[in-house]
């Protein structure tokens, strides 16, 4: 298996070469190309396969790989369980969009992480506030993402696909994120892309694919 067989546009190519992935692992020789294609998704992986390169380089792809010119507004949302992992998804965006004109936002620290006087943190959230405004990728926490959902400060009109990385924690009763994914999926429509990734097959992953799931065209890898 090559990347050069997944007809990815060249810059993104570019991106996957220069930080120095030679080959897809099984992951992402198995999913890439059918997430590209716009099919549902569950993807059962553990972190270290490579997983956060399978659903990023689709993602590129079907965004900026064919120039399509109809793009304004939010159009893929990663959500994940923490801060941490969301700021490294959204690293992961960034290096693997190096050659593409890839608009992304980090939804984790809105306000939280700013530091200095008044005037400056004032400034700094206006600017976030802008650049999410304008980005076409979200990588956020469940919490965060339903805060600017209910502020009107992102919207999902034009979203095109939602991956939920490490949905089993996101969908464990402990950790109280469920109420807040079933919120984000109250307010998407129908026709977006849905991919999950998950270490375990729960009966919450299973309950929640039923739900928002197009089982026409869903598969499980
Ligand atoms: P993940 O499963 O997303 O946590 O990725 C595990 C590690 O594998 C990360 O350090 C990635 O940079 C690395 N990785 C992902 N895909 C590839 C690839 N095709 N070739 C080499 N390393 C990779």
């Amino acid at each position: 298996p090559s990347f050069n067989k997944m007809n990815l546009n060249k810059d993104l190519l570019r991106g996957i070469y220069s930080i120095g992935y030679e080959k897809p692992s099984l992951v992402q020789s198995k999913a890439i190309v059918p997430i590209i294609s716009g099919k549902d998704i569950i993807i059962q992986q553990q972190s270290g396969t490579g997983k956060t390169a399978t659903f990023t380089i689709a993602m590129l792809q079907v965004l900026y790989g064919l120039q399509n010119k109809n793009k304004s507004g939010l159009q893929a949302l990663v959500v994940s369980p923490t801060r941490e992992l969301a700021i490294q998804i959204n690293g992961v965006i960034e290096n693997l969009g190096n050659y593409l004109k890839v608009k992304n936002f980090c939804l984790t620290g809105l306000t939280n992480n700013v530091s200095g006087d008044k005037v400056s943190i004032e400034k700094k959230i206006k600017l976030d506030l802008k650049t999410l405004a304008a980005a076409d990728i979200v990588s956020g926490t469940p919490g965060k993402v339903v805060d600017c959902l209910k502020r009107n400060q992102i919207d999902f009109e034009n979203l095109k696909m939602i991956i939920l990385d490490e949905a089993d924690e996101l969908l464990d009763e402990n950790l109280g994120f469920k109420k807040q994914i079933y919120e984000i999926f109250n307010k998407i429509n129908s026709k977006t892309q849905v991919v999950i990734l998950s270490a375990t097959m729960s009966k919450n992953i299973l309950e929640i694919s039923k739900k928002i799931m197009n089982w026409d065209n869903h598969i499980k890898i």
